[in-house]
């Protein structure tokens, strides 16, 4: 009699024709697994989505949950399934491991004190609102990590193993190699540009019967026309001449860390003046211990991994923020602080100081969300508006776009190119809708693959 294959499902929970909330669960007969476990972002619908009673099955059932990397949209929700009773391995190379870490504490913080604004606003009457999870969950489920360096095969249960390669999406960033009932798949996770600054170019793989591969940038292109090192020289220098501050809000994780490498570089050999650089972002200063601790994951040198922190002033307190802007300090200076889009972090504070004036200037770097008070001020707009007050917009505002942790359309197609067998079937996630569209009928024109756009919630029997 001949052996029946026994099939595999696939359900997209996440990051289905949308960028966040990243979720597959892949379900053989007798096991089930998450590949990823992110955090929907943005507003109040996407907010509803992170309700556990959304998620499809109780966490308790699931054997292990696999991590591409450690940003918010691929680990924020892992604490509200360890609340719930998930208590199986998280599988993650070690920086993923070190870098959630950092992001699920911080996105705890941010949820604890959310519910204590919301609860204060409803007073006594109603009933109290409770965080997704808070940082007790978060120590509960960092003991639940395993990690494994790319290219081992770790074994998760009989006809369940996969492995790792490396991605160059962010520090420790890799795709999933997973062989399931007989049946090979590769999750791209996020993926870099071909040429990443600090990283590694993303690994070839090993041919695959299935593939579900991001498509973020599936419909643009980045300005590579000017380099990185060449963008941001001509804005220092511009700014330098006007004798103002430079405040570059900024994300922490890999963002922060490259724009002190390239600054760095830059004052080195001379192409633009020694000023002062100033880091203000406790969890950017995290991240960059994090590119010291882990040296075999980037390809910076020794020097330049001490230069992350040495050459340059790490603001800690709120009294050493104030200092930076104080009249006796440094006219001229370089500011990088979170966030990067403007919708928080301590850059808020700098810009309500630093708006008003025509000497300085603002650096926007990477993609600007609609809404965000970064897209508003690449829109022109007079005034922003801060903690409730409207600050006048008379600064300068630049953008730099050539530095992005994501592979633009071409780098897609040229990932995809590299596998010799056609896959039976390609799985686009992880981008909006418009992106996956051009993306798929690029992929169907180029490859003649089949390519699906699940949505959310949508199950494949394979
Ligand atoms: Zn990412």
């Amino acid at each position: 009699m001949m052996q029946e294959i026994s099939p595999v499902q696939l359900q997209f929970l996440g990051a289905a024709r949308t960028v966040t909330g990243s979720k597959t669960l892949v379900q053989t007969e007798r096991h089930k697994i998450l590949i990823d476990c992110g955090l929907f972002q943005g507003g109040k619908p996407e907010q509803k989505l992170n309700k556990l009673r959304e998620f499809p099955l109780n966490p308790a059932s699931l054997n292990a949950i696999i991590l591409t990397h450690g940003h918010l949209d691929h680990t924020g929700f892992l604490p509200a399934l360890v609340k719930k009773g998930f208590h199986g391995p998280i599988y993650a190379t070690p920086p993923t491991r070190d870098i959630t870490e950092v992001i699920l504490y911080d996105s705890a913080h941010i949820q604890e004190e959310e519910a204590l604004q919301k609860n204060r606003r409803r007073g006594n009457r109603s009933k109290r609102y409770k965080p997704l999870y808070n940082e007790k969950h978060v120590t509960r489920t960092m003991k639940l990590f395993k990690t494994f360096d790319d290219r081992e095969w770790v074994s998760v249960a009989e006809e369940l193993r996969f492995r790792f390669h490396r991605s160059g999406h962010i520090l420790g960033a890799v795709s999933v190699e997973l062989e399931a009932a007989g049946k090979r798949f590769i999750f791209s996770g996020d993926l870099g540009q071909r040429a990443p600054l600090i990283l590694d170019t993303p690994a070839p793989l090993p041919e695959a019967d299935y593939i579900i591969m991001e498509a973020t940038y599936g419909d643009r292109l980045h300005d590579t026309t000017t380099s990185p090192y060449q963008a941001l020289q001509d804005v220092v220098n511009s700014a330098f001449a006007k004798g103002g501050t430079l405040i570059i809000p900024s994300f922490a994780v890999e963002r922060a860390q490259e724009i002190i490498l390239i600054l760095n570089n830059l004052i080195q050999e001379k192409s633009i003046p020694a000023l002062p650089i100033y880091l203000d972002s406790p969890m950017a200063a995290e991240v960059t211990g994090l590119f010291q601790k882990h040296r075999g994951w980037h390809n910076m040198t020794e020097a330049e991994t001490s230069g992350l922190t040495q050459d340059i002033h790490l603001v800690q307190s709120f009294e050493e923020t104030q200092l930076v802007l104080s009249p006796d300090g440094p006219r001229t200076k370089i500011i990088i602080a979170g966030s990067g889009m403007v919708t928080g972090g301590r850059s808020l504070y700098y810009l309500k100081h630093l708006l008003g004036n025509p000497d300085n200037t603002v650096l926007l770097v990477g993609y600007q969300a609609p809404g965000t008070r970064g897209q508003l001020l690449l829109d022109g707009a007079p005034a922003l508006e801060i903690d409730g007050d409207s600050y006048e917009v008379r600064a300068e505002v630049r953008q730099i776009s050539v530095l992005s942790a994501h592979g633009d359309q071409a780098d897609l197609l040229w990932w995809l190119g590299r596998f010799k067998q056609p896959p039976q079937q390609v799985f686009l996630n992880h981008g909006e809708e418009t992106a996956m569209q051009v993306l798929k009928e690029l992929i169907e024109e180029t490859f003649q693959y089949p390519v699906a756009t699940p949505e959310r919630n949508q199950v494949y029997t394979l």
